[in-house]
């Protein structure tokens, strides 16, 4: 196979002028076309192969899942640098350790990084992918993002000290958990601000959009963002769907995953490694009460709704957007047609694809949805039963597993996305049991905080993301 290269899922063909390397995809996000990159080919490894990686630690395996999608971009061995840098100061050696918790289901801890989410995962190792392709280009960005909690903290922390780049972060001003709060105003690097903004979360991504709008201002700051549809961030995740399922006797055993989706990143990650060629053989996808993708895999109908703020905030959204990658495939790579169909649905708020294409998706995915009280619970009977503390992103994944039908022997993995600690309330009312930071985050009530305190004003919010970035320019 040649050098992969890459395609957005709203173009034509896939011939080359139409097509881009891993450096152009990573440091764009979104395509000009407003679709998503996706690559034009998978690499895909056969069973011996596969077989091969057994037994290798996680920075291992990371390197060769990712080097085939990176390509000539980064030579082998500066990647090989930036993967053991990324996951050095994880505090699990295995990295992302599985955990049994049934006799034939396993949770996969994807919280041992700085943060305590699983977007550690992938975003320890973007942050350094973009300083490493800045760095190389010359070039400086100012990365700007909307947070309900979760993606900001983790962003930051993999932006923080990097020269290349000066990082700012909106989050709705007193509707943010303490730790998550702390986890951003507690950084201490010059380079990170955290913006505390009178309004919603809605209110902080709207600003986020109209700060991308401003074509002057984007072109002017080298604007960029690090969100969740980012194709470096998916090639990362992919890795621990490997080592997972390879701990269980991947490729000789059926392994089926679980995963607590928001905006289908995570569970796409999954999709690419069978893309990849690794056995699987189902995916779970657990939604709370914004469950578009639970309504879209039972009825067919994929329609939006109101936002409510849930127990697990970090999959309260309205519109799952990774998931066009996997229309994009269901459209016979037709991006022409893709194209259509979701201006289609951004016009409408609601879209069929098909009942053969639902039909199909149905045989690989199947959803779940779990309410407040019923993710309480489920936290409780798994504490009970297995002395394991989920927090409630967690718990929807284990629950949505638990009831789907699987072939006998099959081996259920769990995806646990968040800390306990990180969600200490819900925890707590529904075992009695308050769950510890870990001790690399013991201090984190006593450190002082930084952040900003601005009025939902555009011009107020551009007029400081100006300045502070000047400011560093100059230093
Ligand atoms: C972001 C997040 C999710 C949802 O992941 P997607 O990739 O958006 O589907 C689930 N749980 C936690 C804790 C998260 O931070």
């Amino acid at each position: 196979m040649g050098i992969l290269r890459y395609i957005s899922t709203r173009s034509g063909s896939g011939d080359e002028s139409t097509s881009f390397s891993f450096d152009d995809v990573l440091l764009a996000g979104l395509a000009r076309d407003g679709g998503l990159y996706v690559p034009v080919e998978w690499p895909r490894f056969g069973k011996a192969e596969i077989r091969a990686l057994q037994g290798l630690p996680y920075t291992d395996i990371a390197l060769k899942v990712i080097q085939p999608f990176v390509g000539d971009s980064i030579p082998g061995p500066d990647l090989q640098a930036m993967i053991a840098d990324s996951y050095a100061s994880f505090d699990h050696p295995a990295v992302a350790p599985l955990i049994q918790s049934d006799s034939n289901e396993w949770v996969c801890e994807l919280f041992h990084g700085p943060t305590l989410a699983f977007k550690d995962y992938p975003l320890q190792l973007v942050g350094r992918l973009f300083d490493y392709v800045l760095k190389k280009q010359g070039r400086r960005v100012t990365i700007i993002g909307a947070t309900s909690g979760d993606t900001g903290s983790a962003a930051m922390e993999a932006g923080r000290d990097k020269d290349g780049m000066e990082v700012f972060f909106l989050y709705p001003h007193g509707r943010v958990s303490n730790v998550q709060r702390r986890q951003m105003t507690t950084l201490n690097a010059a380079n990170v601000h955290a913006i505390a903004l009178d309004g919603s979360f809605d209110d902080c991504q709207d600003m986020v959009k109209a700060l991308f709008a401003d074509h002057g201002f984007r072109d002017s700051q080298n604007l960029s963002a690090m969100n969740s549809i980012n194709w470096a961030r998916i090639v990362s995740q992919i890795v621990y769907y490997f080592t997972s399922a390879l701990a269980l006797g991947a490729p000789d055993r059926k392994i089926a995953f679980s995963v607590p989706s928001g905006n289908f990143g995570n569970v796409y990650a999954g999709y690419a490694a069978r893309k990849m060629g690794l056995p699987i053989e189902k995916f779970i996808v657990g939604s709370n009460a914004n469950d578009i993708l639970t309504r879209y895999f039972g009825s067919g109908e994929m329609s939006t709704a109101e936002v409510v703020p849930t127990l697990s905030p970090s999959m309260d959204i309205q519109i799952s957007s990774n998931f066009e990658r996997l229309l994009f495939d269901q459209y016979g790579r037709d991006g022409v047609a893709l194209a259509k169909v979701m201006e289609r649905f951004r016009r409408d708020g609601s879209i069929n694809f098909g009942k053969s294409r639902w039909r199909a998706m149905g045989k690989l995915f199947e959803g779940f949805r779990l309410g407040d009280n019923a993710t309480k619970d489920v936290i409780a009977t798994v504490y009970r039963d297995s002395k394991i503390l989920l927090d409630p992103h967690s718990a929807i994944g284990v629950s949505a597993g638990r009831q789907a039908e699987l072939t006998p022997h099959t081996a259920l993995v769990c995806m646990a996305t968040a800390h306990p600690a990180k969600f200490p309330d819900a925890v707590e009312e529904a075992t009695g049991v308050r769950p510890e930071l870990p001790a690399y985050l013991a201090g984190l009530f006593e450190r002082k905080e930084r952040m900003t305190r601005l009025p939902n004003d555009i011009d107020t919010v551009r007029n400081f993301i100006i300045e502070n970035s000047a400011k560093r320019e100059a230093a």
